[in-house]
């Protein structure tokens, strides 16, 4: 169980450790939602994502461990390396042989060790486990986790601060860790804001899941909005049933879509951000999305994306 108390709680322990991003209304999603749309620049956070939030408030809970570790190679990573390396915690970040050497570098940059290990995703979170079982690390997820959600979270009380009479809060979904959490702050002080998931067509665990009422397996796709990729985990324990509960609607875009709000953002808001941060925009676009009820609040959830990737998809045709 995660509680308004857990949230403000994290709010006060992370302090220092994230930064408070900004928010900007946007003059043409404005105009094209039929009312205010407001930018919430999470992927100007510390590491370039949201996920800083949640794995600061895990690390900074834990007691004494050896370390910290994770097999994500992705901005939770990537977060978790920072957030220990903060806290004076030894991090292990598990790969497999896969993993591109540049992502290696990025990881040890942040003082970590990438250990490679496996031909497999699988194969490195099985060491991740073998690790907290024998040598007293504690293994940090990515999402289904009571401090990382509540991490999260600490962005709903955010943007409330901020935009106190938003309506809407439109948010990238994934695992749901950030939706679960924001969501849990909102509706807590403002039960009337609505709360929409927007998620890719192509691969979507959550949508899936909640569709079947329980949680499910999807094929995994190649996606432009990677860190919305991957599953919930069968065994999933706190997010499933915190969407289910505190999403109002669900929002499935396809890859052009994305495509078209990542532009929108950089030409139109001037915001580089990575395809999973591009979901809101790309839903006004589509028509998926109005803002007519009240200030709409798109979460721009991260920035990491490979700037030759991005500069290639800016040259694309509209
Ligand atoms: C992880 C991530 C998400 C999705 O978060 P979940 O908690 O898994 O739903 C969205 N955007 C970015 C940039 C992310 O890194």
């Amino acid at each position: 169980m995660v509680t308004l108390d857990d949230i403000e709680a994290a709010a006060g322990r992370i302090r220092g450790m994230v930064r408070e991003t900004s928010v900007k209304r946007s003059p043409s999603l404005t105009e094209l939602a039929g009312g205010d749309v407001w930018l919430k620049c999470e992927h100007h956070q510390q590491t370039g994502a949201f996920k800083l939030r949640g794995a600061a408030n895990a690390a900074a809970r834990l007691g004494r461990v050896a370390g910290v570790t994770t097999a994500s190679t992705g901005n939770h990573g990537r977060a978790l390396a920072h957030a220990a390396r903060q806290l004076g915690l030894p991090a292990v970040i598990c790969v497999s042989r896969l993993v591109p050497q540049n992502k290696l570098e990025a990881i040890e940059a942040l003082g970590a060790e990438a250990r490679v290990i496996g031909a497999s995703q699988d194969e490195a979170f099985e060491e991740a486990r073998r690790l907290e079982r024998e040598e007293d690390f504690a293994l940090v997820p990515p999402f289904d986790h009571a401090d990382v959600i509540a991490g999260q979270g600490t962005l709903g009380l955010e943007i409330l601060a901020q935009i106190p009479d938003a309506a809407t809060l439109a948010i990238p979904l994934s695992g749901g860790g950030l939706l679960a959490g924001v969501a849990l702050a909102a509706k807590s002080l403002r039960p009337d804001i609505r709360i929409i998931g927007i998620s890719m067509e192509r691969g979507a665990a959550m949508a899936a899941s909640l569709k079947a009422g329980r949680p499910v397996e999807v094929e995994e796709l190649e996606t432009l909005a990677d860190s919305l990729g991957g599953g919930i985990g069968l065994d999933n324990r706190l997010t499933f049933g915190m969407c289910r509960a505190l999403m109002d609607s669900l929002i499935l875009l396809t890859e052009a879509e994305i495509a078209a709000g990542l532009r929108h953002l950089a030409r139109e808001d001037g915001e580089t951000v990575e395809g999973a941060a591009a979901v809101g925009a790309g839903a006004i676009l589509a028509g998926k999305l109005r803002a007519e009820s009240g200030p709409l609040v798109l979460l721009l959830s991260g920035g990491n994306i490979d700037p030759a990737r991005h500069a290639a998809l800016l040259g694309e045709e509209t």
